[in-house]
């Protein structure tokens, strides 16, 4: 038995990183509420301190400032004071491959001398300016990276690239979907040219180099900052409150929603669902079957963590933010970073972490090995990566097992069917990594968006309506 509950002007489904963020930008617009079906904030933001001092995160750990959206929700909630930058060691990185560590280069003068690529690659870099123009349609990330830079740059590069960011398979995944950043450089005169004319316009006017940052407790501080700032905003943030059932609300059916949660039915105007995208098909199953299916079609990849402690030493001869393991590499993981030389308190005193990955769009199967198994790879990876036998002194094993959404062809028809379908709706939108961007500053971003175009099309809405009435009044 259901009672009803006040109504909100905007209810929030999913108190993950976008539906937090969404959450502060509803603020502005009337009364929020964020309903929760866990029994904490923060989805698969995750961060944990043991006794000893090893912190272990289960997704992100790191995210890039400054980024326009994530920037103003830190401004909105105050910066917390825990907020690290990573240390300069971020910039150094390697690729696994040839079963030897090599330096990633981070620059152009790098390019020019790393040993990854043949002389006759470089200088197709340097061609760039005269590739060939896309087909139509969408384009896979090797491909691209073929076509801009070459076929040897993109199998040197693009897989370990998008192996690093999203799991995925550089075949599959599109470029205009997963990294549309690269098809507005191309538009804007080539990834080289263009890039650096951006860069050099940033400094222009002053904006910092972008830098990783986390927090001294790990990404989870980020969702519980903001959940903190909403609770005492007065925001209703409930957790232990799944979402069973969204409906259209009133006669008109058009742009007010019926909620239903273990306590009750909420009545709200703006209706966000920043929740799983399993949850999303499930609830829009009865009344978007077309967007529903969308929804189902969207792959995802699963993913394992395996945080390792080891004796500082073993990390002394690699500072740096960690490795990609290149496929044709002898390793199965994908591969690992090296969280101790990034930021503090990552290790007890005298300590080192490194967190290696396993599984992704490759080797998914990987991921239902048991703990010890992860472990045995994880080590006898790292081991053949760092050129020397590691004895862990501590190890942490986290899944994702739904995974990591993954932008493969296709997936902005998917999307677009959904955002159509929900446009005739009206009042309801989704948000969050599985839609238009997979990292936390999408995420943020795409959240604070959403709810903007909601308030947006509910006041034009509005509009329509009195001047309906107007022309009714004239008559
Ligand atoms: C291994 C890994 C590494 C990553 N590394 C990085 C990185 O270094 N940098 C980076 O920027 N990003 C990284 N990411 C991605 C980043 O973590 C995600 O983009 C982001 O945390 C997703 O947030 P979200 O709010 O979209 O979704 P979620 O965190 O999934 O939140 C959705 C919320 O909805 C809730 N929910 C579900 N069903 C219901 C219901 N019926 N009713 C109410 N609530 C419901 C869930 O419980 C959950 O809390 C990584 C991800 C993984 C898995």
């Amino acid at each position: 038995m259901t009672r009803d509950m006040p109504d909100v002007a905007t209810l929030v489904v999913g108190a993950g990183v976008a539906g937090l963020a969404a959450a502060i930008e509803a603020f502005q617009f009337g009364d929020v509420a964020v309903l929760e079906s866990s029994g904490r904030v923060g989805g698969v933001l995750r961060s944990g301190r043991d006794s000893e001092g090893w912190l272990t995160e289960s997704a992100a750990a790191s995210f890039l400032l400054p980024a326009p959206a994530t920037s103003s929700t830190l401004a909105t909630i105050g910066t917390p004071p825990s907020l690290a930058a990573a240390s300069d060691a971020a910039k150094r990185r390697w690729l696994f491959v040839d079963d030897r560590l090599e330096p990633v280069p981070a620059s152009p003068p790098e390019l020019l001398r790393t040993r990854l690529v043949s002389p006759w690659a470089k200088l197709g870099v340097l061609c760039e300016p005269f590739a060939g123009r896309a087909a139509d349609g969408e384009e896979s990330v090797s491909d691209f990276v073929a076509r801009r830079l070459g076929g040897e740059i993109a199998r040197t590069f693009a897989q370990p690239i998008v192996s690093g960011i999203t799991g995925g398979d550089a075949h599959n995944v599109s470029v205009d979907a997963a990294f549309p950043v690269l098809k507005e450089l191309e538009a804007g005169g080539g990834i080289m040219r263009a890039g650096l004319r951006r860069v050099r316009a940033s400094r222009a006017a002053g904006v910092p180099r972008g830098r990783l940052h986390s927090f001294v407790d790990g990404m989870e501080s980020l969702a519980l900052e903001i959940a903190g700032w909403l609770t005492s905003a007065g925001v209703a943030l409930r957790t232990d409150a799944p979402v069973s059932g969204i409906e259209p609300a009133g006669d008109s059916g058009k742009g007010r929603w019926r909620v239903t949660c273990p306590d009750g039915v909420i009545e709200t105007q703006r209706l966000l669902l920043a929740c799983t995208p399993e949850t999303v098909a499930e609830l829009l199953d009865p009344l978007a079957p077309d967007a529903a299916s969308a929804t189902r079609a969207i792959p995802r990849s699963p993913i394992a963590i395996v945080a390792v402690g080891l004796e500082a030493d073993v990390l002394a001869d690699h500072v740096g933010f960690g490795f990609l393991a290149h496929p044709s590499s002898s390793v199965e993981i994908l591969g690992a970073t090296f969280d101790s030389h990034l930021y503090p308190r990552r290790a007890p005193e005298g300590m080192g972490l490194a967190r290696v990955m396993l599984g992704g769009a490759l080797r998914p199967a990987l991921v239902a090995a048991d703990d010890a198994a992860l472990l045995d790879i994880a080590v006898r990876d790292l081991g053949k990566a760092l050129g020397r036998t590691i004895v862990p002194v501590w190890s942490h094993v986290v899944r994702q097992e739904r995974g990591i959404p993954q932008y493969q062809l296709g997936h902005r028809a998917r999307v677009s069917v959904v955002e159509n379908e929900l446009d005739t709706l009206g009042g309801v939108d989704v948000a969050g990594w599985a839609w238009r961007g997979v990292g936390v500053n999408a995420c943020i971003a795409d959240g604070v968006a959403r709810v903007r175009l909601l308030h947006e099309r509910g006041e034009t809405a509005m509009l329509h309506v009195s001047a309906g009435k107007g022309a009714l009044t004239l008559e």
